[in-house]
C-alpha cells in the first residue's frame, strides 16, 4: 500500500479561467496553475491539466483520490452534467464527470460554483462553526448557496440558492435569464456598471467604479447605494424565508463591500419588520479567490467517504488483466499516466461483455501500439492490496508483441528492459508478477 497522503485534484471552472490546485482532507490547499478555460475542448483540456495535477501531487509526496469540480452555470451535480452554462459556451447538456471518472479511475464530485464557495466557506471559512449559513457571491453575475445543517441544500428541483434571479425591481433591466429585474441586473458587477452607464458615468469595470465612489464621484456612489438597498431587500427577502441569520458575501465584486455596506444595511432595516435586524451577522467571505476551489475538495472528500461507507459493503474484486509482452528480447513497461504512478506491465480493466483474452490484446494495443499473440497464460493474483486503489484481481498474460511500438492511452512513456534488469520498484504487485515469470521461464 502507498505511504502517501492523500488529497483531492480540485477544479474550479469559470468562463475566462480554470483555477487548479490539491485539496488535503485537512482543508490545507495546495495551489496549482490557472489557465484560460477552453469550453470547447473542457474534458480533454480537464484531463491534460489533471496530468500535470498527477505529478505535481507525486512531487509533494500527495495521491490523489478523487477529483472535485466547481463549474459556472446550472449543474445536474447527481449526474455530474452541466445543464446550461451562459459562461461556458459550447457546454450545454456536457456530461463532464463520467468522462473524466471513466479516464483517471478516480471519483468525480461536481457542482455548481456558487455552491462549492458556500461548502468551502461553511468547512473553513467564514461560515465555520455555523450550522446554517447563506452566502451570495457578487461577480458579473450574483450567485448564491445555502447550506441547512450542516449540509448543502440543492431543493427538490436541484435548483436552491439561486439568490440573484429573485426580483427585485418589476420594472428593471432584462436579465439573462429572460425575467425582467432580476438582484443580478443590479448588484453584480455588469449590473451596477449599466446603473452607473444609465445615470451618465461610463466605467469599464467594477473596480473603476469602487475607485471612482471613493474619490467621491456623485453618480458612482448613488450606483453603489442602488446596489446595497438591492442586497438589503434581497436579504431581507432570505431571512423572511429561511430565518437563518448567518451572511456571507464574496466572490470578486464584493470587494465594494465597505462602499455599499451602509446602503445595504439601512435597506435591511426598513425591510425587516418581524425579526430584529440586528440579530443578522453579514460576514465578508475568508476564502476569497480560493473558496470555489475548497469547496469541491471538500465535496469530493466528502463524496470519497460514501464510496468507502459502500465499500465496505460484501462485493467482488474488480478483473483486470495484465500482459508480460516479449518484444526484441525484452519485456515491455509503461510509465503510468493515472495513479498510481510508476513502471507497470501493461494492462487495465477488463470491459463487461469481453472476455480476459480480448482485454489482453486491447489493452496491449491501447498502451503500446503493439499487435499481441501467442497468448499463454501465467497465472492470476488477486490478493487485496495489491492495488492501492481498491481490491483488484488480475488475469497475467504472457505474449510476443510486433509492430511499432509506442505509448498511447494511460501510458506515458514506454521502457524495454531485459530479464536480468527488471527495475525494483515497480506499481502493484508486478514486481512479485515478473519474478514469477521469470521462474518459469528458467524452468
Ligand atoms: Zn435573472
Amino acid at each position: 500500500m502507498s505511504s502517501l497522503k492523500n488529497c483531492v485534484i480540485a477544479f474550479d471552472i469559470g468562463g475566462t479561467f480554470i483555477k487548479t490546485g490539491l485539496v488535503c482532507p485537512d482543508g490545507n490547499l495546495i495551489p496549482g496553475d490557472k489557465y484560460p478555460t477552453d469550453s470547447i475542448n473542457l474534458i480533454s483540456q480537464l484531463l491534460d491539466i489533471s496530468g500535470i495535477l498527477l505529478k505535481y501531487a507525486c512531487s509533494k509526496a500527495l495521491t490523489p483520490s478523487a477529483i472535485g469540480i466547481s463549474c459556472a452555470g446550472h449543474i445536474d451535480q447527481a449526474n455530474g452534467k452541466i445543464i446550461v452554462s451562459p459562461n461556458l459556451s459550447g457546454c450545454n447538456n456536457l456530461e463532464l464527470a463520467g468522462p473524466i471518472s471513466n479516464k483517471l479511475k478516480l471519483p468525480v464530485a461536481m457542482d455548481n460554483d456558487a455552491n462549492m464557495m458556500a461548502v468551502g466557506e461553511h468547512w473553513i471559512g467564514a461560515g465555520k462553526g455555523y450550522e446554517n449559513i447563506l452566502c451570495i457571491t457578487l461577480g458579473t453575475g450574483v450567485g448564491g448557496g445555502i447550506i441547512m445543517k450542516n449540509s448543502l441544500w440543492h431543493g427538490p428541483l436541484n435548483m436552491a440558492g439561486e439568490f440573484g434571479h429573485m426580483t427585485i425591481n418589476p420594472k428593471g433591466k432584462l436579465c439573462k435569464c429572460g425575467n425582467i429585474g432580476c438582484l443580478e441586473t443590479i448588484a453584480s458587477a455588469n449590473g451596477a456598471i449599466n446603473i452607473a452607464g444609465s445615470l451618465g458615468l461610463d466605467v469599464q469595470n467594477g473596480k473603476e467604479l469602487a475607485g471612482l465612489a471613493k474619490a467621491s464621484d456623485k453618480i458612482a456612489i448613488e450606483t453603489f447605494n442602488k446596489v446595497g438597498s438591492a442586497l438589503g431587500q434581497a436579504i431581507a427577502n432570505l431571512v423572511n424565508i429561511l430565518a437563518i441569520p448567518t451572511i456571507i458575501i464574496g466572490g470578486a465584486f464584493s470587494n465594494t463591500m465597505d462602499i455599499f455596506m451602509p446602503a445595504l444595511k439601512k435597506e435591511l432595516d426598513f425591510r425587516l419588520k418581524l425579526i430584529d435586524a440586528s440579530k443578522i451577522n453579514i460576514i465578508r467571505a475568508g476564502l476569497a479567490n480560493n473558496a470555489g476551489m475548497v469547496g469541491a475538495g471538500r465535496n469530493a472528500l466528502q463524496k470519497i467517504d460514501k464510496t468507502i461507507m459502500i465499500q465496505k459493503q460484501p462485493r467482488n474484486p474488480f478483473p483486470t488483466v495484465d500482459i508480460i509482452i516479449m518484444f526484441n528480447d525484452s519485456i515491455v513497461l509503461i510509465e503510468r499516466k493515472n495513479p498510481p504512478l510508476g513502471l507497470a506491465l501493461p494492462g487495465g480493466f477488463v470491459n463487461y461483455g469481453e472476455s480476459v483474452e480480448d482485454a489482453a490484446i486491447r489493452e496491449a494495443k491501447e498502451e503500446t501500439c503493439l499487435d499481441i499473440s501467442g497468448l499463454k497464460l501465467l497465472g492470476v493474483y488477486s490478493k487485496p492490496g495489491r492495488d492501492p486503489r481498491f481490491h483488484t484481481m488480475t488475469t497475467v498474460f504472457i505474449a510476443q508483441g510486433s509492430g511499432a511500438i509506442k505509448a498511447g492511452d494511460d501510458a506515458e512513456n514506454i521502457m524495454l528492459v531485459k530479464k536480468t534488469d527488471i527495475p525494483k520498484n515497480l506499481c502493484f504487485d508486478h514486481r512479485k508478477i515478473l519474478s514469477d515469470y521469470l521462474k518459469v521461464t528458467a524452468l
